[in-house]
């Protein structure tokens, strides 16, 4: 199944520049696990890069393009995810008596991997850096209101008061006071609240001291 393979011995110390084009059945493919895939309506992705040797090792940079869609993670439709990144990968090659290590150790931006034998195979390193470029909660867009909540399991409008009217809690009370009939002193209560508060604080602790007297 591997699609981007660079052969080593085509590439010396001069280096060699390479351009794969990523189509829509590679993308699939290889992205299906990631819940991402080519986007119908735009062209073959594109890996473009320079390799070559030092020694031992193959330095491999270059860009890697593609228009991918994915899900909305808000209104589970379709959003584009358009994909433009670096890639920079020195590998190693080791004996192929022993596997190659799977080492990603990230120094100075350059990502480290080994191979084997005589092919440097590019197709996991490229399905990394695209599924790595899936932000966290991807968005058709920005101002996506989610998806809408049906009318029959929505709360009436006036569960969410506006500022002024009763706090929800306090209706029973509310209903209570309605079904009182208005009395005479009612209309002076509403103007003003600082009679009402002076008079309940008078009154208690007097009674204790009258019954100690004895002669
Ligand atoms: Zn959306």
């Amino acid at each position: 199944m591997a699609k981007l393979v660079l052969h080593i011995q085509n590439i010396d110390e001069a280096g060699k520049d390479y351009a794969f084009e990523l189509s829509h059945a590679w993308l699939d493919a290889t992205l299906q696990d990631a819940g991402l895939r080519a986007d119908p309506a735009a062209g073959p992705g594109l890996l473009q890069l320079h390799a070559q040797q030092n020694g031992t090792e193959y330095l491999v940079n270059g860009t890697l393009q593609a228009q991918l869609v994915t899900e909305c993670g808000r209104c589970l439709a379709e959003a584009k995810l358009p994909v433009k990144t670096v890639v920079a990968t020195l590998f190693s090659r080791v004996s192929g008596k022993q596997l190659p290590a799977v080492q990603e150790l990230t120094e100075d931006d350059l990502q480290r991997e080994e191979f084997v034998g005589q092919e440097i195979v590019l197709d996991d390193l490229v399905r990394e850096h695209l599924v790595l470029e899936v932000p966290m909660q991807p968005l058709c867009s920005e101002a996506c209101p989610g998806i809408p909540v049906p009318e029959r399991v929505r709360p009436p409008q006036d569960v969410f008061a506006s500022a002024g009217s009763i706090d929800p809690r306090l209706a029973p009370l509310q209903r209570l006071r309605d079904k009182v009939p208005p009395q005479p002193e009612s209309h002076a209560d509403t103007g003003s609240k600082q009679v009402s508060k002076q008079a309940s604080k008078q009154a208690p602790k007097q009674a204790s001291k009258q019954a100690s007297k004895k002669e």
